[in-house]
């Protein structure tokens, strides 16, 4: 992570933001635009169809902070998460005033599926009619998580599968997981530091482009392309309902359209409906963007456990971006051959064969990065083969293919190069390695061979080419040659 403590900043306000938008919304929910627009939300007040004490705020926050809670202590944990849950539900932990007043169907639902027993990803309704906005209500933190532990800037294979999947755990309708994705996309975004239309159109195209090659997701993908002109739209055409595309609309419509947190939230708010959902999805975006200080004082002092949830919140963004921050960031700087290279001799000697996510753990790249990788080390003829159970990569010794007939030049001598030096790293002896080398390669250059020895030593081969002809071990004065092989 470049910049841990702007980071910290914005998990902070993405979380404190989402409370008090959470806090401002409860004592209008399901009070009709109409309505809203005679009696505007300016301020926290008490009452409502819940009757609470103002500065209460719902189940939104009750989920994020077990969410939270969950992924500070066991990284993502979905039967963790799905416990806290539970617990929320019948003991009433992490709520404002130790009671929950407020609970979604379709999440009551999932609950009790967990508790008779189910898996948690196979406890979310996959309905039509349970696309409501459960999901992408708690889904921040893991957006956050996920942008701390791994740098992430966008969407890749390995972060949609934690969303889904925790999605998974109350709404499994594709079109909340594609929700929540995007959602997540626009966080990246946000976090990385672009300009805030930038950040959030940029966002939402990059996670469509994503979508649109995913088969399970084609038939809700066009529901979502509206997404990019969302901060054309006028307020009669953005929806305020439970409905999660409805939801996320209104959440990016709203920060789109104000230039501030307080603005922001109070527009999600007046919108009507599911009040307290809107402005918690719209709070996080404005409160990562605008940063906690942002949040009006008479707010922050009304609202429940404030100073408890700011102290959690910073804990929270302190765990998960961890100090020295994985992966290393010299791996950075590695050329693109030197990571072929790297995940190569990964896969070369671990014999038992190496899953994606040790490759994740030991190199920095995403799961994409590294499938290409290895499609091109079998270009090169490197019998790389996949054995299904934990998506594990082992090299089958011995059955070496001829690499394919390539009509783009430099991709041809790329492979060509990747050949040769995974054939080193395989056979190379331990002495005289640059007669091996010549008698391998009888029509590669010495420069070549120069080069090659460069890139491997690069990766901490130690390959020594320069013979020490003039050494002589009796003599005191002369200095012995390096370690390693000649
Ligand atoms: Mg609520």
């Amino acid at each position: 992570m470049k910049n841990r403590e702007r980071f910290i900043k914005q998990v902070e306000g993405a979380v404190l933001g989402s409370v008090v938008g959470d806090a401002l919304g409860v004592p209008a929910e399901f009070m009709s635009r109409r309505e809203m627009q005679k009696h505007p939300v300016t301020a926290m007040r008490s009452g409502g169809a819940h009757q609470q004490p103002a500065g209460t705020w719902s189940d939104d926050t009750s989920m994020v902070l077990c969410t939270m809670d969950s992924l500070m202590e066991h990284g993502v944990d979905y039967e963790d998460q799905m416990q806290r849950f539970s617990r929320w539900l019948s003991a009433a932990e992490n709520t404002a005033h130790g009671e929950v007043f407020d609970v979604g169907i379709t999440v009551q639902k999932a609950i009790h599926c967990f508790d008779r027993g189910r898996p948690p990803v196979f406890c979310g309704d996959k309905a039509e009619n349970a696309c409501g906005n459960g999901s992408l209500m708690r889904i921040f933190p893991t957006a956050l998580y996920l942008c701390g532990q791994y740098s992430l800037e966008s969407l890749d294979h390995h972060a949609a599968e934690i969303i889904h999947n925790t999605s998974y755990c109350t709404h499994a309708h594709p079109r909340c997981l594609m929700a929540c994705g995007i959602f997540c996309n626009v966080i990246f975004a946000l976090c990385s530091g672009k300009p805030l239309q930038e950040a959030v159109q940029r966002g939402v195209s990059d996670a469509l482009a994503y979508y649109r090659r995913t088969d399970f997701f084609r038939w809700v993908y066009r529901e979502f392309t509206s997404l990019q002109s969302i901060h054309r739209w006028r307020e009669q055409e953005v929806k305020s309902s439970g409905f999660v595309l409805h939801t996320l609309q209104a959440a990016l419509w709203c920060l789109l359209t104000t230039k501030s947190y307080d603005q922001c939230v109070l527009k999600a708010v007046n919108l009507g409906e599911d009040t307290d959902t809107t402005a918690a999805v719209a709070g996080a975006l404005a409160g990562l963007w605008y940063g906690k200080e942002q949040i009006p004082p008479d707010w922050r002092c009304v609202t429940a456990h404030y100073d408890e949830i700011e102290e959690r919140a910073r804990r929270f963004a302190e765990t998960i971006v961890p100090e020295k921050n994985r992966p290393d960031p010299t791996f950075r700087k590695i050329s693109r051959i030197s990571r072929v290279l790297s995940v190569y001799h990964l896969i070369l000697h671990c014999p038992e064969g190496i899953s994606m996510e040790g490759l994740r753990l030991s190199l920095d790249g995403c799961t994409k990065t590294f499938q290409r990788d290895i499609a091109l080390l079998r270009q090169a003829g490197e019998n790389i083969r996949v054995r299904s159970k934990g998506r594990v990569y082992f090299l089958d010794q011995g059955t070496y293919a001829h690499p394919a007939p390539i009509k783009n030049r430099i991709q041809e001598r790329l492979v060509q190069k990747l050949r040769r030096l995974c054939l080193v790293m395989r056979e190379i002896p331990w002495e005289n390695c640059d007669k091996w080398y010549r008698e391998t390669f009888p029509h590669v250059s010495r420069r070549t061979m120069q080069r090659d020895f460069a890139q491997l030593n690069a990766l901490g081969y130690e390959i020594r080419y320069d013979r020490w002809p003039d050494y002589n071990p009796f003599d005191e004065d002369a200095i012995p040659p390096k370690e390693g092989r000649y």
